[in-house]
């Protein structure tokens, strides 16, 4: 990299190339757009966006986050809460999360199919509440594994008849070790057999609370069968939302993470995507993981076509040449061919990597010989 114009060094650090300009500007330097910069002013440009220039790549094309464009503070707005419910085995996830979302998704969408995508929205008072449908543990432990932050508020459902479990510890235990606000639910309290206080003591025990003796968890007493506490709960997680400020930029070019994703016999590879920030739209290029293609359709949590998607909004997409994977991270690039071109790079990278993980003999590879 001995010399490079404006134009294409903004182009390999994903910048307009008016930002150069005015970058070398408040340098000390007045450039066009054609100009050819030397060595060590890339090098400076370079950066003041954290890149380290090298002398072949400049850019690591393959990191999807080198595509993620910058956000002005003038262009955050709030945006919905993403909540995910965890918690022991039958104590009440899966009711809950038909209970909230028969209760508000069908207010006033009569005759709306609602599919199953992985997630659904619904609205409390004016606002609204993104609930992650996927199995909680799965949600948690893949894409945390995997470096994606999806959710904003973990709801810990335990059933107030049996009490803190092994299950309801390892929630907890996510939920904490990813800094994410905790709302307790206590749920059957429909049950004759239901003790709310001995739940309150036990996850006091986990370091959990209730405000009503002092701490600062909130716990909502709920039945999710019969629906009892349910709007409390929702007005909670408003309450959570609005003192943490969950923020997003709807005008830049969209990003987040794959809740969902499987071949479809008709439509190919289709993906549930969240965006997280910017907006998605239909015939935006996109890379999934290490997929990638044009947005060719887009179906909300009703199962209705829609043409774009804000912060936090939950959406199904075709139009990808792969299948990518549940916890990948999705960017929209410029334009299609930058869409390939880091598709196909970040496939090989993959595909490279596996097969140095297969010629590499292990122990346990030695002793299977044996
Ligand atoms: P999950 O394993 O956490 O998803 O639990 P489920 O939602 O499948 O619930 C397990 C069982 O508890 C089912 O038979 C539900 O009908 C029942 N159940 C869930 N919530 C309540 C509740 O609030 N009250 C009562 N009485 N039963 C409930
Ligand atoms: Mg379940």
């Amino acid at each position: 990299t001995e010399s490079l114009t404006v134009a294409e060094l903004a182009k390999k650090l994903y910048r307009e190339p008016s930002e150069i300009i005015k970058k070398l500007f408040m340098l000390g330097v007045v450039a066009t757009i054609n100009q050819s910069l030397d060595k060590d002013a890339i090098e400076l440009i370079a950066s003041e966006y954290g890149v380290e220039v090298e002398e072949t790549i400049p850019v690591d094309i393959t990191d999807l986050e080198s595509h993620v464009t910058d956000d002005q503070a003038a262009d955050l707005v709030e945006r919905p809460s993403v909540v995910t419910i965890m918690g022991h085995v039958d104590h009440g996830k899966t009711t809950l999360l038909d209970s909230i979302r028969n209760t508000k998704v069908t207010e006033g969408e009569a005759g709306g199919i609602t599919q199953h995508i992985g997630a659904y929205q619904v609205e409390v008072s004016d606002k609204k509440i993104t609930f992650l449908d996927t199995p909680g543990h799965a949600a948690f432990t893949t894409m945390r594994a995997r470096g994606a932050k999806v959710t904003d508020i973990t709801i810990i459902v335990v059933a107030a008849d049996d009490g803190v479990m092994p299950q309801t510890v390892e929630a907890i235990n996510h939920a904490k070790a990813a800094e994410v606000p905790i709302i307790i639910a206590v749920n059957k309290i429909d049950k004759p057999a239901a003790n709310p206080d001995r739940v309150m003591q036990e996850l006091t025990e986990h370091g959990l609370v209730p405000e009503a003796w002092g701490g600062d968890t909130i716990f909502v007493p709920i039945s999710a069968k019969t629906g009892e506490g349910i709007d409390s709960l929702l007005e909670m997680i408003l309450l959570v939302g609005e003192v943490e400020e969950y923020k997003a930029n709807p005008k830049t070019r969209a990003n987040g993470t794959v809740i969902e994703a499987q071949l479809d016999k008709g439509r190919g590879a289709v993906a549930t995507l969240l965006v997280q920030n910017g907006t998605l739209r239909v015939g935006d290029p996109i890379v999934v993981g290490n997929s990638f293609g044009r947005v060719r359709a887009m179906v909300n949590d009703l199962g209705r076509r829609v043409k774009d998607a804000g912060p936090s909004t939950p959406v199904e997409i075709t139009g990808l040449n792969e299948v990518p994977q549940a916890g990948d991270r999705f960017v929209v690039v410029e334009d299609e061919k930058t869409a390939r071109q880091v598709g196909e790079a970040r496939a090989q990278v993959t595909l490279q990597s596996q097969r140095n993980e297969k010629s590499r003999v292990t122990l346990d590879t030695l002793f299977e010989q044996m």
